[in-house]
């Protein structure tokens, strides 16, 4: 489904009028950064609640600056079109938001410095994003994640993507639902689009923001609950790809794959083989936070509606 309408050059126009020339510079060399973000909707209260968007939107922002461009708007600016985009919209169902910062300039030539850049941003509905969210089967990538000298993993820029949709369509061509990539110094960075998360001994794990990994939103939102809620030891530490076959639960987080279940990976069995009571009870816990239906976290909810 097309969205109805997009934020294009300074305002919001309908969707068929928001294109781009074929010699734009971020279609051919991927000099575009983007953002992704999820508008809940909670039925009993009627409102739709953006999940964490001045977090996302700083990221966004980030990300942008990177490749040297330098957006006039701010997060807050940001919030406030997205507010008035999915009220044009009229969405009463989820749906995921999407800015994107792009290198607009007409021309030919590789490089980062003397080029205009715009900011766009669309929205669509969206539910699940993976189909087998509770127990989940995958795979180590034969690829590599790229290096933060290479292209900044820690920045979501769009030609970066290149390499998780190797990751991705690799994994699914030989029948799994997602794939764990390493990073070239052989530990673990993360899912195609999703960071890892592991239970090891008790210890609840995740990879530290220098191992090549996207400074997920979701990934920040789950360590804040797991300190706060459970009673569990978290740590950010390398990992090494024999310490994943014998995790006790493992999960991955992101804005379009909230928090999905990892039962097997390689054909092995992760714990007993079915979703684990961390997981399960960190996935309650997500899904309550960012429907704003605990109170304890409503400063992660922006309403959308009056
Ligand atoms: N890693 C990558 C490579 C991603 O594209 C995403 C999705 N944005 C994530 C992790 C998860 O990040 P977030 O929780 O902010 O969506």
């Amino acid at each position: 489904m097309l969205p109805k309408f997009a934020y294009f050059k300074g305002e919001i126009v309908p969707y068929e009028q928001a294109k781009v020339g074929v010699a734009t510079h971020a279609f051919n060399y991927g000099t575009g950064a983007f953002g992704g973000l999820r508008a809940y909707w909670n039925a009993q209260e009627e409102q739709l609640y953006l999940f964490r968007p001045f977090d996302h939107f700083h990221r966004f922002l980030n990300s942008a600056r990177l490749l040297l461009m330098e957006p006039k708007l701010t997060e807050d600016d940001l919030t406030a079109i997205t507010v008035e985009l999915l009220r044009k919209e009229g969405f009463r169902q989820n749906a995921y938001v999407r800015p994107l910062a792009y290198k607009s300039d007409e021309v030919i030539g590789v490089r980062l410095h003397d080029l205009q850049d715009e900011i766009t941003i669309f929205s669509i509905p969206f539910d699940k994003y993976v189909k087998n969210d509770t127990g989940a089967h995958v795979t180590f990538s034969s690829w590599r994640r790229v290096d933060d000298n290479m292209i900044p993993a820690r920045g979501k820029i769009t030609g970066t993507y290149i390499n998780s949709a190797f990751i991705k369509t690799d994994a699914s061509n030989a029948g799994f639902d997602e794939a764990l990539v390493l990073n070239v110094d052989g530990h673990l960075s993360e899912g195609s689009a999703m960071n890892f998360f592991m239970v090891r001994d008790g210890i609840l794990l995740t990879p530290p923001v220098t191992d090549n990994i996207l400074e997920g939103i979701t990934r920040r939102t789950i360590l804040e609950l797991a300190e706060n809620e459970l009673d569990i030891k978290v740590r950010e530490r390398s990992i090494d790809r024999t310490e994943v076959y014998l995790a006790e639960e493992i999960f991955l987080t992101g804005t379009a794959a909230q928090v999905t279940a990892v039962t097997r990976v390689d054909h092995r069995k992760i714990g007993s083989g079915e979703m684990g009571p961390v997981t399960e009870r960190l996935r309650t816990l997500f899904e309550q936070a960012a429907l704003g239906k605990n109170p304890t976290y409503k400063k992660w909810n922006y309403p959308v509606y009056e």
